[in-house]
C-alpha cells in the first residue's frame, strides 16, 4: 500500500509511521510521504537496527511456531546482513539473544496458543471531509501484527520489540501507543474471530550494553480508548489534508529536528534558504516512495 493522500480517487491511506511523521513534523511528512524523498545517501540500505530487527522477527516466528531454537537462530543467520560498523549488533550478538529469550520465555510461551503471525491489514477507519468543494476521503489504515494468540479463549494480540533504549518510563509509555491501539481496532475489523480482542502484549527484547534483558507489558483497550483513538487519527488527518490544501507544511523545529539524538534527513532543506531549496533536493535526494506492500 503507497501511503498518502490520492485526490483523484479521494482515498487516504495512512500507516503508524506515517502518521508519526505527520505528528512528529509536518514538513517532515511532507518530504517523505508527500513528496517521497530520501536522502541519495540512504537510498540502497536499510538501517542496521532496521535489519537487525527483521532477522530477530524471523527467528520469534520460528520460536513460536516451531518451538526450536536452534532453527531460530539458523533462520536469523539466513536473514541477518550485518553491518560491520555495527559493533552492536553482531551475528553472535543476535544468537546470544535467541538463546536468552528462549530460557526466559518458553515456560511462558506454553500459556499461549499462536493462531497466525504476520498478519498485514488495511481497514477502512471512516471518511473526512473534503476542503474542495468535493466528494469526502476513504481512509485506510495499515499496518503488520506480529502475532495473533490465544490465551484460556481469549484473543491477544503480541508485537516483538527490539530495542537499545532502556527507561523507566518506556512501560508506561506503551499504554498510550498509537501503533498498538490500531492494531487492536484492526484486528477486530479483519476477522470476526478477533472481534473481542482488546490486548496486545508488548514483546520487550532489550540490547544492553553488557547484557540482554526481556520484559513484557500488557497494554489493554476498552471501546472508548479505541474509538478516541480512531477520532484522533481522523482529526490528524483533517490536520494533514488542511497543509496539502494550502501547500503550508509548519517545520515544527528543534526537538522534532533531533528526535531520538539522530538528526531529521530533511535538516539540510530546512535549513537553507528557501530559494535553494528547489536545486537542493534534486542533487541530495532521490525519490521512493513509502509502501508498505513488500515490508
Ligand atoms: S529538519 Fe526539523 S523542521 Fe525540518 S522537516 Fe526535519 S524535523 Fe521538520
Amino acid at each position: 500500500m503507497q501511503t498518502g493522500i490520492d485526490s483523484k480517487n479521494r482515498v487516504i491511506k495512512l500507516d503508524n509511521y506515517s502518521l508519526s511523521l505527520f505528528r512528529e513534523c509536518p514538513r517532515k511528512y511532507f518530504h517523505r510521504i508527500d513528496s517521497g524523498l530520501i536522502p541519495e545517501s540512504s537510498s540502497q540500505s536499510l538501517a542496521p537496527e532496521l535489519l537487525f530487527g527483521i532477522a530477530i522477527h524471523r527467528a520469534m516466528d520460528t520460536l513460536f511456531n516451531e518451538q526450536d531454537p536452534e532453527l531460530a537462530c539458523e533462520r536469523f543467520l539466513d536473514a541477518y546482513q550485518p553491518v560491520p560498523e555495527d559493533a552492536k549488533r553482531t551475528p553472535g550478538r543476535g544468537i546470544s539473544i535467541i538463546e536468552d529469550y528462549w530460557e526466559r520465555w518458553s515456560r511462558e510461551n506454553d500459556r499461549y496458543d499462536l493462531s497466525v503471525s504476520e498478519v498485514k491489514f488495511e481497514v477502512n477507519i471512516g471518511k473526512v471531509p473534503s476542503l474542495d468543494g468535493g466528494a469526502p476521503y476513504d481512509v485506510y489504515y495499515g499496518g503488520l501484527i506480529d502475532k495473533v494468540l490465544m490465551r484460556n479463549d481469549q484473543v491477544l494480540l503480541m508485537d516483538h520489540k527490539t530495542s537499545s533504549w532502556e527507561s523507566t518510563y518506556l512501560i508506561p509509555a506503551y499504554a498510550q501507543s498509537q501503533q498498538f491501539k490500531g492494531y487492536v481496532w484492526a484486528a477486530r475489523q479483519i476477522n470476526p474471530a478477533f472481534a473481542s480482542c482488546t490486548q496486545l502484549i508488548v514483546d520487550v527484547l532489550l540490547i544492553k550494553p553488557k547484557n540482554n534483558d526481556f520484559f513484557r507489558s500488557e497494554v489493554i483497550c476498552n471501546e472508548d480508548d479505541l474509538e478516541e483513538w480512531r477520532e484522533g487519527i481522523l482529526q490528524t488527518i483533517q490536520m494533514m489534508l488542511m497543509c496539502k490544501h494550502t501547500n503550508t507544511w509548519p517545520q515544527f523545529g528543534k526537538e522534532s529536528c533531533t528526535n531520538w539524538n539522530r538528526l531529521c534527513p530533511y535538516f539540510e532543506l530546512c535549513d537553507a534558504k528557501k530559494s535553494l531549496r528547489r536545486g537542493m533536493t534534486e542533487s541530495l535526494y532521490t525519490t521512493e516512495f513509502w509502501d508498505t506492500s513488500d515490508r
